[in-house]
């Protein structure tokens, strides 16, 4: 399949990248790397990254602003469904790819290359680069290697899978990358972020049965001069919590008149429970947006009874 995606890039003169709204480092590093390595490859390409972009992410490269994308071939990553693909209208272009790791949801390309085992979609991009005549460089394998490390939040989930360390290992060796320095970008974060990090730590709830929760509103933003893409930045690093198996942060988005649902997991499977508001992901690590504050409860509850379920079937488990 690689060979094909490769064939189609190589046929048409302009190429469109697109990935998820509420952009991550991952979903930048993949189309950005994806972008460079096409155009180094065949320099003579309209190579475009659209999509609404982060100041934050600036490091990965400068997002293109592209009026008439008609003619042309799109390659999405990151992105199982429509409803999330940011910036562009399916129906312009001649031909779609899909290249993901989430699971499954709903077919929009002409070729579609899943692999919900892979860590990341920066580490698509590396295997494509790998088993095509795609040209990779120091530059190249930087994006995807900060890709890989913050989709496996530095190689500890458990989406870190021999293969992806191979790739990695594989990938070190040929280019020189000063990992440390690569580090600074991805983890620099202003002083306002660590102190809402400390409010978070103190104003946690939990249920009774393992989800630890908090529901930020717009005034605790604002007192923080912080915007409502900050918490779901830090909800990693509450990972290891003896009380919690599920943690889950609400945020109001004021921009987009919604509340964001971040969520994540050391045990249930999260995303079913979250597609029923309009919402998904992976099994461990998912999201929504919800539209009223009222609705956080309804979540709060169904987490709560999926930890139950998880709890007793673990007990049972371990009884036999
Ligand atoms: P986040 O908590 O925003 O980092 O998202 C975790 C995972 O859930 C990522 O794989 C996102 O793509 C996915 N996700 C976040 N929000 C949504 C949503 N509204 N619908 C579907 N998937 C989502």
């Amino acid at each position: 399949m690689f060979k094909d995606i490769f064939e189609l890039i190589k046929s048409f003169k302009k190429i469109v990248l697109a990935r998820h709204v509420g952009v991550d480092p991952d979903a930048m590093a993949s189309t950005m790397a994806l972008k460079d390595s096409i155009k180094l490859t065949f320099p003579e390409k309209e190579v475009y990254a659209v999509g609404s972009g982060s100041m934050r992410f600036n490091y990965f490269g400068k997002l293109d602003r592209l009026e008439d994308m008609k003619n042309s071939l799109l390659i999405v990553l990151d992105t199982p469904d429509i409803r999330r693909i940011d910036g562009v209208n399916l129906s312009d272009f001649l031909k779609i790819v899909k290249i993901d790791h989430h699971p499954f949801v709903e077919k929009f390309g002409d070729i579609e290359y899943i692999d919900d085992t892979a860590s990341s979609a920066s580490e698509l991009v590396l295997e494509l680069i790998n088993e095509t005549d795609l040209l990779m460089d120091k530059n190249i394998a930087s994006k995807i290697y900060l890709g890989i490390v913050s989709d496996t939040n530095r190689f500890m989930f458990n989406n870190s899978t021999g293969k992806t360390f191979r790739l990695v290992a594989k990938m070190l060796d040929e280019y020189e990358i000063e990992i440390d320095k690569l580090y600074e970008p991805l983890y620099l974060r202003p002083l306002n972020e660590v102190r809402l990090e400390g409010y978070i730590g103190l104003n946690l709830k939990l249920t009774p049965n393992g989800v630890i929760y908090i529901k930020l509103t717009k005034e605790i933003l604002d007192e923080y001069e912080v915007d409502a893409a900050s918490p779901g930045n830090m909800i990693n690093n509450f990972n290891y919590i003896n009380e919690a198996i599920v943690w889950v942060f609400f945020t109001e988005d004021e921009k987009n008149n919604n509340i964001r649902v971040s969520a994540r997991s050391r045990g249930p499977i999260i995303n079913t429970t979250l597609s029923k508001y309009n919402g998904g992901g992976h099994k461990y690590a998912s999201g929504a947006r919800i539209t009223d504050m009222s609705e956080s409860d309804a979540i709060i509850k169904d987490l709560d009874d999926l930890c139950k379920e998880y709890k007793e079937l673990e007990s049972d488990t371990f009884a036999n």
